[in-house]
């Protein structure tokens, strides 16, 4: 097994479904690396949350507003997503890659098809639940779904976790059981697939560079990851 060989950080697209916990890993990445990533803010039609800030978490926006910005070509993919627009614009990814950071998008797996028909070469990383339960435990644990919205995110989990055993669509899958070890695996999975050679210069992953692909493979082993060999 080889890392890949360019040292360029590429962006980095987290996938899985609704309540797996793909926010909360990003938010412990930003945390501990305030200066090497950097959130690509999608856009939304859906309300916000309480404690959710427009610009930060997403940009929040009407059905027509959306409609014409996708109309006027401003996005780099959108879909339908819980019966709502989704979609992460041109401008959200420039401005993160301007700041020099690695670009995080977490976006659902329609987005991530049409993400990988565009031109930015990123790496992907799907997020699994340990299981089905526990994800029904943790959405609606997280208390922000109605009843309705619950059962739809359910519905469309199944979808979107036939997606990860296919093959060769993404760099890894990781199991978030225990937070922590996700979280290592994560890390581990970035030095393979994105940021091969620790580099950037911020707060670093360096300690998982030159033997990135190794060590990642033996984390791996610990926190039940699934890793692809190499990349696009
Ligand atoms: P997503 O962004 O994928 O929709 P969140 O990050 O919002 O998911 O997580 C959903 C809920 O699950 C939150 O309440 C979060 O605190 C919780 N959670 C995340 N990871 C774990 C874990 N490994 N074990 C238990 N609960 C978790
Ligand atoms: P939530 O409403 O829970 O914030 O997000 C619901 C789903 O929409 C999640 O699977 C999330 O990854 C996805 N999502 C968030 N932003 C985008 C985006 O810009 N594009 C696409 N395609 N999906 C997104």
């Amino acid at each position: 097994m080889k890392a890949r060989s360019s040292a360029m950080p590429r962006p980095l697209v987290v996938v899985g479904p609704s309540g797996v916990g793909k926010g909360t890993l990003i938010a412990m990445l930003q945390r501990e690396f305030p200066d090497k990533f950097g959130f690509s803010v999608s856009h939304t039609t859906r309300a916000p949350r309480p404690g959710e800030v427009n610009g930060t978490h997403y940009n929040f926006v009407d059905k027509a507003t959306m409609e014409r910005d996708i109309a006027e070509g401003k996005f780099l993919e959108h879909a339908h997503v819980h019966q709502n627009i989704y979609g992460t614009s041109f401008a959200a990814v420039r401005k993160v890659s301007k700041s020099g950071k690695i670009c995080l998008l977490d976006i659902d797996v329609q987005g991530a098809e049409l993400v990988k028909k565009s031109d930015l070469k990123a790496a992907y990383v799907f997020i699994a639940p340990p299981s089905m339960k526990e994800l029904e435990r943790r959405l609606r644990g997280r208390g922000t779904e109605t009843e309705d919205a619950v059962l739809k995110r359910l519905e469309n989990a199944r979808t979107e976790m036939a997606k990860k055993d296919v093959d060769g669509f993404f760099d890894a899958v990781i199991v978030n059981d225990d937070v922590d070890k996700a979280y290592d695996a994560l890390k581990a999975v970035i030095a393979a697939h994105v940021d091969v050679a620790g580099g950037g210069g911020a707060a670093s992953l360096a300690k998982f560079g030159p033997a990135a692909f190794g060590i990642a493979c033996a984390i791996a082993i610990a926190a039940r990851v699934f890793m692809n060999k190499g990349g696009p």
